[in-house]
């Protein structure tokens, strides 16, 4: 398995044998290569679980399901997102930055009382996140867990790291908070593309049950292309579910 412990095993048994071969100094130069960059992959890819056990989508399920996700909110936007769900009946998944909760909590009890499920994605989303200690990763992640706490009186179990970044640090700081670490596998790059049609062929193509869709209710663009992919699934007779539906996983503490 792709793991980073596997690989650092593997990286010093190749040191070793390359010893006792006295190979050349330049063969020690490839395996660091090859380390650093399994490492930097691993790092901004969740979906290889390199790090961390995150889940990406529900590979057993054979019924027309899927889950929206929304990351970086709550945000003006998000009352849009929340109207078109709702004319759709479409259930999601809104991972919220602690910071947006402060200035925004009546769109987190709407997002909750419409029926969807809340996650935690830190309190402030630093740029810098992937490189916070593991005391400074898991306060980012406990205050953000209040905050929800103080709106909505539920103890949250869901955490998608910013920029599904991962790392030995956020994985030990995890083992202590306990959350669940969910991912996706139908990144929208909404965030980053311009253009709408691209960011929906994009997601459209990848369509499949099971599925966890990545989007951001920030924006006007993602609003525009939402309204498509919702009319989209509904006629391709897709449901859309939370995740916890879709893993079959506890979304709060009891
Ligand atoms: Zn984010």
């Amino acid at each position: 398995m792709l793991k980073h412990k596997n690989i650092i095993v593997s990286c010093l048994l190749t040191v070793l044998v390359l010893f006792l071969l006295k190979a050349v100094w330049w063969s020690y130069f490839l395996v660091f290569l090859f380390f650093s960059g399994m490492t930097a992959w691993g790092s901004f890819d969740i979906r290889l679980h390199y790090f961390l056990k995150a889940y990406t989508h529900n590979p057993n399920i054979t019924q027309r399901k899927i889950a929206l996700t929304f990351d970086d909110g709550p945000h003006e936007m998000t009352e849009k997102v929340l109207d078109l769900l709702q004319k759709a009946n479409a259930k999601a998944t809104f991972f919220c930055i602690g910071t947006q909760m402060e200035k925004h909590p009546e769109l987190v009890r709407r997002i909750l009382a419409e029926g969807h499920v809340l996650g935690n994605h830190t309190y402030s989303h630093s740029k810098t996140f992937g490189f916070f200690s593991t005391q400074k990763i898991k306060e980012e992640i406990e205050r953000n867990d209040e905050i929800l706490l103080n709106i909505t009186g539920k103890k949250i179990k869901l955490f998608r790291p910013p920029f599904g970044v991962t790392n030995p640090n956020i994985a030990k700081a995890l083992s202590v908070t306990g959350h669940q670490v969910i991912g996706w596998n139908i990144r929208s790059l909404d965030t980053v593309i311009a253009a709408e049609d691209m960011i929906f062929n994009r997601i459209q193509h990848k369509i499949q049950p099971g599925g966890i869709i990545l989007l951001h209710d920030t924006s006007l663009k993602t609003v525009r292309v939402l309204e498509r992919l919702l009319l989209f699934l509904q006629a391709e007779h897709y449901e859309m579910v939370t995740v916890d539906a879709l893993l079959n996983v506890q979304a709060y503490e009891n």
